[in-house]
């Protein structure tokens, strides 16, 4: 799924008032601040109006701020031209400012403006600038797997964005957090979205004004403008909106996925849904925080979550799981982000408790079955992406920006709250999780904060939970050894194989026996070997952690081979027949396939007919278009014969579907190969956009335009921590 979210994360505290070397005169009430000395400064209320002038790209601001103290500093984007500046009823000369240029962070650069000298503390400063801001749309990259080039601040035809890092609403540092207020001055057809209520809504001549207002502390501020229709409902006084361009009939429905896309049906999904998700989160875990929750198309790829409203890239907004998936995990995060913050320095926890609460819960709630193919699926991923050298711990993780980010922050963190919940049982965590939305809301709460509160709820001591869990990087590995039944008893050893101090476990062992007895056992193991001795009648089978209940590193023998292991690999060899490579047409295509696929601009290339074996030992490979499997593979049931293949039950014709198949090396577990067969250069541009998003999958299917007909896993092979005993 690809969605990023900006929320209010706090930065560590940072109080820089630099070295001010302008000279200040002598005028009485004038003193130039000691460098280093922190002056008292307290932001109290924005006041922010805004004119958008999209043909000309022009963004004209004036920020009216109220504060409490001495205001000596702020920050604003490097593309605007501070036009005015007024502190305490008078005027600055703007030439009197220290100007600091930022480091360059492209359209996010900012400038700092340094008040050389101390002004009267009646607690107003105007700021007004101006400029033109613009960023093509067309360079974001926004996907599962990687998240670049994100969009920061720009004003054009299409509509305009303005993030928080931007600093479009000038920064007085501090990571304050204010009531604000936003008047903007747009076009007649555009609108303006941001956070808060909007109190005033009218159109004078051919100018739209819109002001919103937010009385909770808040900011930074993300802006959305553009031509927008807006649909708007109440539930329970809660607006949800629908904030979708406006689109000229004439130019026929937007295609989504798999075809055209009925919009009135998509939009009277979201807000059903919506309307379910804020019924199902108030009566769990108490009253939403925000008077809105609005979906947002944005026009270039996105996925963000903002306090009570969520951006959507035009795409994502219409893809069918959307409203059962994303759009709840986005609410969600108006109490776990939004509601309350989160002290970043000492983790980010807000996403993994999300995930636990929506994605995840969504999954419990179908089935049991579910849950655990959902949790197998995390530790897949973990296993596929995180490799020793991009662990880190959970106190390390701050944002997503890779698979390996990924699996960490929001997969290992889930399971967090999965292991909390197995320990004081779930109930518990669900009182901890209505006191700590109740008592924080509004501040920043840590990781330890979290685990403090289960302590004291399910009585327990959490000090050596937290060192495995949140200080250390890694995971538990288990290994079941000389297993064995005899006179009554059970026998055998439990091995913890991850290296390092051993992991304090509560693992789940299931016995079936003969007899139709079924045991579930727990072992508690806090060292490298465990030996196991239970009575039990005459076992059929005995499995370790069958469900997926600990947060582990699975054996290579407990996956089958998925997609997501080939594409973890930074630079795998891409392979194709020399035919192909050397035909200029086919060539170009394949360059571009590597190029979308793996967001390479140098792919390294080879011909089939060179390719050598021992590669998979330690190198993943692509291929197109091998005449069947290649060399260095394990055993694998695909049938490919000169028109048809056939793997799992799956069928097609060559000339008319394309199989992508992932096979495991046979010389090293974690290595493999992902197969396309396809019928001709023309599917591969879809396959390259298409594939990552099926990351867990063994085998996919697509048709000719590119859509996905099949998808499915292969059985491992040989479970280590399973062992079936004979007899009848
Ligand atoms: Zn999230």
């Amino acid at each position: 799924m690809t969605h990023h979210t900006l929320r209010r994360v706090l930065p560590p505290l940072s109080l820089s008032l630099g070295l001010l070397t302008a000279s200040c005169g002598s005028r009485l009430l004038c003193r130039m601040p000691v460098a280093g000395e922190q002056l008292p400064f307290n932001l109290m209320h924005h006041a922010l109006s805004l004119r958008l002038d999209p043909s000309a790209h022009t963004v004209e601001l004036s920020d009216s701020l109220r504060f409490n103290g001495t205001f000596t500093r702020f920050e604003l984007n490097a593309g605007l031209e501070l036009t005015r500046l007024e502190v305490g009823g008078r005027q600055v000369p703007l030439k009197r400012l220290v100007v600091k240029p930022g480091e360059d962070r492209g359209p996010a650069t900012r400038t700092t403006y340094l008040l050389a000298c101390r002004l009267p503390q009646t607690g107003l400063a105007v700021i007004e600038a101006k400029g033109n801001l613009w960023q093509d749309p067309e360079q974001v990259r926004f996907g599962h797997e990687t998240v670049g080039n994100e969009l920061m601040a720009t004003v054009g035809a299409e509509g305009a964005w303005l993030a928080p890092e931007a600093a479009i609403l000038p920064d007085v540092g501090e990571g304050e957090l204010v009531p604000h207020r936003v008047h903007a001055d747009l076009p007649a057809d555009w609108s303006l979205i941001t956070d808060g209520r909007l109190v005033r809504d009218w159109v004078s001549g051919d100018r739209h004004l819109m002001s919103w207002e937010e009385s909770l502390p808040g900011g930074p501020l993300s802006i959305v403008a553009g031509p927008y229709d807006i649909r708007r409902e109440m539930v329970d006084g809660v607006e949800v909106s629908t904030w979708f361009f406006r689109r000229d009939p004439a130019a026929g429905p937007v295609m989504g996925i798999s075809g055209p896309v009925d919009d009135e049906e998509v939009r009277a999904t979201l807000h059903r849904m919506s309307a379910y998700y804020l019924k199902m989160y108030r009566d769990w875990l108490g009253p939403y925080p925000y008077s809105k929750f609005a979906v947002v198309e944005s026009f270039f790829p996105s996925g963000y979550g903002m306090p009570g409203w969520t951006l959507l890239g035009s795409q994502v907004v219409r893809m069918p799981y959307i409203p059962y998936t994303s759009l709840g995990h986005e609410l969600l995060h108006n109490y776990w982000g939004n509601g309350v913050y989160v002290q970043a320095e000492l983790g980010n926890w807000c996403e993994g408790l999300t995930v636990y609460g929506s994605d995840y819960r969504y999954k419990a709630l179908e089935s049991p079955a579910a849950a655990r193919e959902y949790r197998k699926g995390v530790l897949k991923d973990y296993r596929s992406y995180v490799d020793g050298s991009k662990d880190i711990s959970l106190r390390e993780f701050q944002n997503r920006h890779d698979g390996a980010t990924r699996a960490i922050g929001y997969g290992k963190s889930m399971y967090v709250f999965h292991m909390l919940a197995q320990l004081m049982g779930s109930e518990a965590l669900d009182a901890v999780q209505r006191e700590m939305y109740l008592s924080w809301s509004g501040r920043a709460a840590s990781w330890d904060d979290w685990l403090a509160a289960c302590e004291r709820k399910g009585q327990l001591d959490l000090a050596r939970f937290k060192a495995q869990w949140l200080d250390r990087e890694g995971a538990p590995a288990l290994r079941l050894e000389e297993l064995d039944w005899t006179n009554g008893r059970l026998q055998g050893r439990l091995l913890q194989s991850q290296g390092g101090a051993p992991y304090e476990l509560d693992v789940p062992l299931l016995i079936e026996c003969h007899d139709g007895t079924v045991m579930h056992e727990r072992l508690q193991v806090d060292r490298d070997t465990l030996f196991i001795d239970l009575p039990c009648p005459e076992p059929r089978r005995v499995a370790v952690d069958p469900d997926f209940d600990l947060f582990r590193l699975l054996d290579g023998r407990e996956m089958e081979p998925v997609v997501g292991m080939v594409l973890a690999e930074e630079r795998p060899l891409f392979l194709a027949p020399r035919a192909w490579l050397d035909d200029a047409t086919r060539r170009e295509a394949l360059l571009a396939f590597s190029s979308a696929l793996k967001d390479l601009k140098d792919a390294e290339w080879q011909a089939l007919e060179d390719f050598k074996a021992s590669t998979l030992k330690q190198r993943s490979v692509v291929v197109v278009n091998a005449p069947g499997l290649i060399d260095g593979l394990e055993a694998s049931d695909l049938r490919m014969g000169e028109d048809r293949w056939r793997i799992a039950g799956v069928e097609g014709q060559r000339a008319e579907r394309s199989l992508v198949l992932a096979v495991k090396s046979s010389t090293n577990d974690r290595k493999g190969a992902l197969l396309f067969y396809v019928p001709g250069p023309e599917a591969l541009p879809a396959l390259a956009r298409k594939v990552p998003h099926y990351g867990k999958y063994s085998y996919l299917a697509f048709d000719s335009s590119g859509v996905n007909q099949a998808k499915g896993n292969l059985s491992p092979r040989g479970n280590p921590l399973e062992r079936r005993f004979g007899g009848w």
